[in-house]
């Protein structure tokens, strides 16, 4: 493609265009697209938006298996095998204390996630006056993820501080029953519709590589912008032993990174973070991804590791990228000694987390 193509698509993003459904399958598939102006063009409208800075996300699990859900890809599904740590709820000082260990280490968001279908009330209570003690103590953005919540849930949440409610998507409405079946697509869109009336904002996602079509890809990012979501992770698929969904997906980096792309100029001003499956399935162009995203988690995921803290650290400075965090980049990683379980970029294999990276506070 001519390089008029690729500023032409970087000006339809700028202006809020959305680009036709054909368009954004072309993106996707067609062997036509070269990937360097492609990301470059993605780079202009992410540099408009959010400039060169990224969002370093840590993920909390809280709460470690035992789910009734069936979701073929968690490995705390009830349909799931894998040999997790399962765990009960973490007690609130441990809670509190990984909240202070984040914000030290300069995470800009601090994310919660409880195993489940959803909350009971009484959980929404307790969850409430944690995310007001943690707002107390520290100035860093709180995320939960607690599964199904109504309007009630999420005014409580609201009122206690709750800055963000996550609750993927995970995939488009007709794939989702082959990756799902103890609830709806339906479901999930009545809890952000929830969070949303309240007044939180909301994270919602896609996990690439579950045997979706392009077209499904495509879709996902066209409802996350119709329901106006200001932060999107895109997930590529870790494949966990034990669960349903196991097989190593078939994706190359250089489709990650166009999803990626895609994502960006269909989403232009939200927070689109590359999460699990980086070091994975983006391997050796795992940096390229920070051009078109702006956010991205460190110290691995729910159940599986990831890249250590200091690696990724690296990677952002070396491509000269900044942080958006109270402190430097520069005193971040002079902080950072040599780490245990590093993840090598050309690692093929999904690593499951031990006890002590699950709960590092005990
Ligand atoms: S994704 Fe959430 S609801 Fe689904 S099985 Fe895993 S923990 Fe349960």
């Amino acid at each position: 493609m001519e390089r008029r193509f690729y500023d032409e698509l970087a000006q339809a993003s700028l202006q809020g265009d959305i680009l036709s459904d054909e368009l954004c399958l072309h993106l996707l598939t067609s062997p036509k697209i070269e990937l360097l102006p492609l990301l470059d063009a993605a780079y202009q409208v992410r540099k408009k938006h959010t400039g060169n800075e990224v969002q370093l996300h840590i993920i909390n699990n809280a709460q470690n298996g035992y789910c009734p859900e069936d979701c073929y890809y968690c490995a705390q599904a009830k349909s799931s095998n894998a040999d997790i740590e399962a765990y009960a709820l973490k007690s609130d000082a441990e809670m509190l204390a990984e909240a202070e260990a984040a914000y030290e280490s300069g995470a800009y968001r601090y994310c919660m996630v409880f195993a489940g279908r959803g909350p009971s009330k009484k959980r929404v209570q307790h969850l409430a006056k944690l995310i007001g003690e943690i707002k107390s103590r520290y100035p860093i953005q709180v995320c939960l993820s607690a599964g199904l919540i109504d309007d009630a849930d999420a005014d409580m949440l609201k009122a206690a501080g709750l800055d963000r409610l996550n609750h993927n998507l995970n995939t488009s409405e007709t794939h989702y029953p082959k990756i799902c079946t103890t609830h709806t697509y339906q479901d999930r869109l009545n809890t952000l519709d929830a969070a949303q009336t309240a007044g939180i904002e909301l994270c919602a996602g896609i996990i690439v590589g579950m045997g979706e079509a392009a077209k499904d890809v495509v879709e996902v990012a066209k409802t996350l912008r119709k329901l106006e979501v200001q932060s999107i992770p895109v997930n590529f698929l870790l494949p966990i032993p034990g669960n349903a969904l196991s097989q190593p997906p078939d994706l190359s980096p250089e489709y990650c990174l166009r999803v990626l792309c895609l994502y960006r100029f269909l989403n232009p001003k939200a927070e689109i973070r590359i999460a699990a499956g980086r070091e994975v399935h983006l391997r050796n162009m795992q940096v390229m991804a920070l051009y078109p995203a702006n956010s991205l988690f460190v110290e691995g995921y729910l159940n599986a590791k990831g890249a250590s803290r200091k690696q990724t650290l690296q990677m952002i400075k070396d491509a000269g990228f900044t942080i958006k965090a109270d402190r430097a980049l520069e005193e971040l990683l002079k902080q950072e000694e040599a780490t245990q379980n590093l993840l090598t970029i050309d690692d093929r294999e999904t690593r499951l987390k031990d006890i002590k990276d699950l709960r590092p506070q005990i």
